[in-house]
């Protein structure tokens, strides 16, 4: 049985669109938390876009005494304004961010791009500005990222992401063990010694995953695409194969010493919860 204790397990949560939708996260957010994960972490729009929404979600979750790394995606963001939501974090006494570079929103080009292109450079800023008070991780694509010109070179990306100053990194959700594995080996060829954690995503919605896996690079399978294509709108059966593709996929990675394991909880619990419950990793 995997050793929770040694092991970093977590839970991803987006901030709700309204006062409505944060009530029905907290509901969600204690089932979660009944099982002790190591923290849950809150997306933050890049640009700003859900800059208070954010705000609302990780204020909740600290004034209920929640570990809880907020997400920083940098582009489209001034120095400035970086800093201030660091100061934020830092006098509520936030100890971890997950840094990002984030994607423009559609409609805004390079002029506004904002102070910070990349990811490294907005570690490179938050260490400069806030030395070792947070521990910093940061984004990884066993499956490269859907912009990389080529896999070498966006590893070397992600290895100055580490040089700059992160401390493990959280991957792009996948469904093919062997691309999180090819990765990891990639990375201890080059001595990038911080732990990766594997990004877990539940199949709860076939129609909403096949849309973000085009935007995001990561790739659905052939036969698990076929056979959710298969299903249609039943949508107990589209949970019950995608519960046993992806705890599967969990058992396989942990079973290959993954060093934890990153829920998208999608803001659901029970889909994350089911699979943690078939792993065996109960709370201690
Ligand atoms: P980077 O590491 O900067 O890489 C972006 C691209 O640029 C890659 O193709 C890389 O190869 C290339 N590159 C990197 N550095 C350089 C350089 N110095 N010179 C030239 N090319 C370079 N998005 C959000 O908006 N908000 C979120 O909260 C959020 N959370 C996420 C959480 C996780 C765990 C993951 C995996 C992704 C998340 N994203 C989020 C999506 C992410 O912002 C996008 O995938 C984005 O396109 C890349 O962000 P990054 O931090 O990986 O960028």
């Amino acid at each position: 049985m995997p050793d929770k204790n040694h092991q970093i397990f977590s839970f991803e949560l987006f901030p709700p669109k309204t006062a409505e939708g944060l009530e029905k996260l907290k509901t969600q957010v204690a089932k979660l938390n009944k099982v002790e994960p190591r923290y849950f972490s809150v997306t933050y729009g890049a640009g700003g876009s859900t800059r208070d929404r954010t705000f609302a979600t990780v204020d909740w979750l600290r004034s209920q005494g929640i570990e809880t790394a907020p997400h920083l995606s940098c582009i489209g963001s001034q120095h400035q304004e970086i800093l201030d939501i660091l100061n934020r974090y830092k006098s509520q006494n936030i100890k971890r961010l997950v840094a990002l570079r984030g994607d423009l929103p559609s409609g805004m080009g390079a002029k506004d791009a904002g102070d910070l292109n990349y990811a490294n450079e907005l570690v490179t800023f938050i260490r400069k500005e806030t030395g070792e008070l947070f521990h910093i991780e940061v984004a990884a694509y066993p499956e490269i990222h859907p912009q990389a010109h080529t896999a070498q070179l966006d590893l070397q990306h992600f290895q100055r992401k580490v040089q700059a100053g992160a401390n493990a990194a959280i991957t792009q959700y996948f469904y093919n063990a062997d691309a999180y594995f090819a990765f990891r080996d990639e990375c201890t060829r080059l001595n990038i010694e911080v732990p990766i954690i594997p990004g877990i995503m539940p199949i709860i919605n076939y129609t909403q995953l096949a849309r973000f896996s085009d935007a995001c690079g990561a790739e659905i399978p052939r036969w698990i695409r076929k056979r959710l294509e298969g299903y249609k709108d039943d949508l107990s059966a589209i949970r019950a194969f995608g519960h046993q593709v992806v705890t599967n996929l969990c058992q396989q990675l942990l079973d290959g010493e993954a060093p934890g394991l990153h829920f998208y909880t999608m803001n659901q619990a029970n889909s994350t919860l089911n699979i943690w419950k078939d792993l065996g990793l109960k709370n201690n």
